[in-house]
């Protein structure tokens, strides 16, 4: 069987090129070829002996993921549905803003974690992607986006890269090490370790393990300031409550490339959303001290969350309450919303099946009332 080249980072190629006789400078010409120029077929590959590439020809391959759909909106946005065979389907979402194009890359099929307000979580875990599937969506975006924006050789369609598609990405972690060292490596993609974000609901080993195998961006989901209400919203909080994560948050900052974590916070009516609960996020990060920005999403609802997005008013007075207490704290704008590729409903077309969905409906959640809000 043909060996997926997208599966390794360069340290990855060069072994696989010394197998097959070549000497490391010919592993990092064939990088550059996959990598940089986008190509797929080693006959292109002019720079190469021809002797190597009839080798490829007949052990490897650039292994495209198929399109299942490609819808763009109106603001840009651009999202992919990749079919992952045995009727598993990832999605991709290009986010073009000033000066920059972040690519959202999902890192499994489905996600077994379960957060409560996340349509992947309520369709359950398929499988892990391999690095190759993780790497051959930001292949495929920046060559097929560059091409159609009719970027010059040496301009970048996609600068920032963020792991908070499908998926958990430190639940695969043995696949998303060597696809970040891809993305940061200069024969490949070149990205800056600032740029690259892995996002990650908690899993707190793993954040110890790669701030040591390979610093970049932190984001944390959050959610909730005490243990109570994570536990019912992301279920992982059980294994790994607050005050060890947020030791991990603060151990991660040794080697991260910002000196900041970045926490993302999805605002859930009558949930998580009171002056109170604000009051308590501040007390949280400046117990553990962790230096912090808050990330403040809207909800996009879905029938079988059951929950329903914070009005725009509380949003914006809970971030005044953070930001008055020092935090920098934005609110996300959301982007794609006609073709739901906004956080959270990036599993809309694609099939629950673990009925995950069905047994979360069943575990009741606390929504305060309006006249029971502080
Ligand atoms: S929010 Fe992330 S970790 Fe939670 S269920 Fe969704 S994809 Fe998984």
């Amino acid at each position: 069987m043909a060996v997926n080249l997208l599966d390794f980072d360069l340290e990855g190629l060069a072994a696989f090129c010394d197998g097959l006789g070549e000497k490391r400078f010919r592993a990092t010409q064939l990088f550059r070829w996959i990598h940089q120029k986008g190509a797929c077929d080693f006959a292109q590959m002019s720079d190469l002996a021809k002797s190597l590439r009839d080798k490829l020809a007949v052990a490897a391959e650039v292994k495209q993921l198929g399109v299942i759909s490609e819808h763009a909106s109106a603001d840009g946005t651009v999202k992919w549905l990749f079919d992952v065979g045995n009727g598993d389907a990832i999605e991709t979402v290009f986010i073009p803003e000033d000066g920059r194009g972040t690519l959202c890359l999902s890192s499994q099929a489905g996600c077994a974690v379960g957060c409560r307000f996340c349509s992947t979580g309520h369709q359950g875990f398929s499988r892990n992607l391999t690095s190759g599937e993780i790497v051959a969506q930001l292949w495929h975006a920046e060559h097929q986006l560059r091409a159609r924006l009719g970027l010059a050789v040496g301009e970048r369609a996609v600068t920032n890269v963020v792991m908070m598609g499908m998926g958990e990405p430190l639940q695969n972690y043995a696949a998303l090490v060597p696809a970040l060292r891809v993305m940061l490596d200069d024969h490949g993609y070149g990205l800056s370790r600032r740029r690259v974000t892995v996002s990650t609901s908690g899993v707190v080993p793993m954040i110890d393990r790669v701030r040591d195998d390979c610093p970049v961006a932190l984001a944390v989901s959050l959610h909730a300031p005490d243990d109570a209400l994570r536990d019912a919203l992301v279920p992982l909080n059980k294994k790994y409550p607050l005050v060890e994560l947020l030791a991990a948050c603060k151990r991660y900052l040794d080697a991260a490339p910002r000196d900041f974590i970045t926490f993302e916070y999805c605002m859930l009516d009558g949930v998580n959303d009171s002056p109170a609960q604000a009051d308590a996020l501040v007390q949280l990060v400046r117990r553990a001290g962790v230096s912090c920005k808050f990330n403040l999403i809207p909800f996009n609802p879905f029938p079988a969350s059951g929950l329903t997005r914070s009005p725009r008013e509380r949003v914006l007075a809970f971030a005044q309450r953070l930001q008055d207490a020092g935090i920098v704290t934005t609110v996300r704008k959301t982007r794609g919303d006609d073709i739901d590729a906004a956080c959270g409903q990036l599993a809309g077309e694609v099939q629950d099946r673990t009925r995950a969905g069905e047994r979360m409906r069943r575990i009741p959640i606390a929504v305060v009332q309006p006249a029971q809000r502080v």
